[in-house]
């Protein structure tokens, strides 16, 4: 490592640490200064920004592109991004043209795709994107022909089935329960069942959070979720659940259907059991477990024959399944299809064993 002195090309003196073979080391030093000095860099940097923003910006009114909304900095930003797409939209279409003149068609086979219905919707993308965050979220995957031509697609298909989705606002609108208090809070809570996950929206309240922290939701970035496993039950009681408790928070609910709502409305669903007994294949023992501190489940599942206690569970060995199976009833503990299949097949084995234990004493008598 080693000091290297020398002077800019903007004419500013400064010095660099080295390491690497000796031999490289000038030149890599010769390669440092040919540049700007730290200070010019970040300086020209700011300029180089501030002549694209109003580069941008002039090419956007030239343009007449829509006015983005959001900060000044933002719209900055997203006006360049908005070009860059726009750009590599028209390319595009230009390419599409040219193919389909080459080939002398009307619609890209296969693709149906023709020129009037690329036009509309590149024009309708860029008409409806006004958000600058749009622009600012999606600029590592900008959109691409298709996604305009989808986007489009979609718009026209909701116009064609206006009724029908004015139907599905209002059936919606019909799974909303309100509070019955005085307190009730603003807004509306979203239930919904997605890809085998219970989905919870609501804007950013601290009695809501603890509600759904407590009932096991964890954040995904965009809204609260949990997953419907053995162990939760079904996911109609778990949306019921969750409904019920925000109800009588004051908060307004949206069920994901009418019968979660009647449900939760009655408070006629099944809690979440979140006491278990599972199968540990690592150590092949049965593992206790329950998430909220129960010192009463704690020493009576410690008195179990052998019960050692880890990693925030109580570890049981198979062969005392008659003791577990009587706590889980005292304790009102589940066990899971896997711990049952396991019990089942120790019984089996331990069946074996006997037999052999039993031939074993007779030969031994005669
Ligand atoms: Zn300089």
């Amino acid at each position: 490592m080693a000091w290297y002195y020398g002077t800019y090309s903007c004419g500013h003196d400064g010095k660099i640490n080295l390491v690497g073979p000796t031999k490289d080391r000038q030149q890599k030093a010769d390669w440092h200064f040919s540049g700007l000095c730290p200070d010019c860099y970040r300086k020209k940097q700011e300029e180089d920004r501030e002549a694209a923003d109003i580069e941008a910006e002039k090419k956007s009114e030239e343009m007449e592109l829509p006015r983005l909304i959001g900060t000044e900095k933002q719209r900055k930003w997203a006006n360049q991004l908005r070009l860059k797409v726009i750009s590599s939209l028209n390319s595009n279409c230009e390419k599409i043209e040219q193919k389909l003149k080459e080939r002398g068609l009307d619609v890209l086979p296969g693709e149906g795709i023709g020129m009037k219905e690329i036009i509309d919707s590149v024009q309708y993308f860029i008409r409806v994107h006004t958000d600058a965050k749009d622009w600012i979220d999606s600029r590592d995957e900008p959109a691409n022909l298709k996604d305009a031509v989808n986007e489009y697609r979609k718009h026209l298909e909701e116009i064609a089935h206006y009724d029908v989705i004015e139907e599905i606002n209002r059936t919606e609108e019909s799974m909303i329960v309100s509070p019955e208090c005085d307190f009730s809070k603003n807004g509306v809570v979203k239930l919904r069942f997605k890809d085998g996950f219970l989905d919870v929206e609501y804007v950013k309240d601290s009695a809501f959070i603890e509600i759904v922290k407590n009932l096991g939701y964890r954040w995904s970035g965009t809204v609260w979720k949990k997953e419907i496993t053995e162990y939760t039950g079904d996911i109609e009681d778990r949306a019921d659940e969750l409904g019920y408790r925000l109800l009588n928070a004051g908060f307004t609910v949206q069920f994901p259907d009418a019968e979660s709502k009647e449900k939760a409305v009655s408070a006629a669903f099944t809690p979440e059991n979140d006491k278990w007994i599972k199968f540990n294949s690592k150590t092949g023992q049965l593992t206790l477990v329950w998430t909220k501190r129960n010192d009463t489940i704690y020493e009576n599942a410690k008195k179990l024959p052998g019960a050692k206690w880890k990693d925030g569970a109580m570890r049981v060995s198979m062969e005392f399944y008659r003791e577990i199976e009587d706590f889980s009833v005292m304790m009102g503990f589940c066990i899971s299809q896997m711990a049952r299949r396991k019990i089942e097949e120790y019984k089996e084995k331990e069946q074996s064993f006997e037999k052999v234990l039993t031939k074993t004493a007779e030969s031994a008598n005669t």
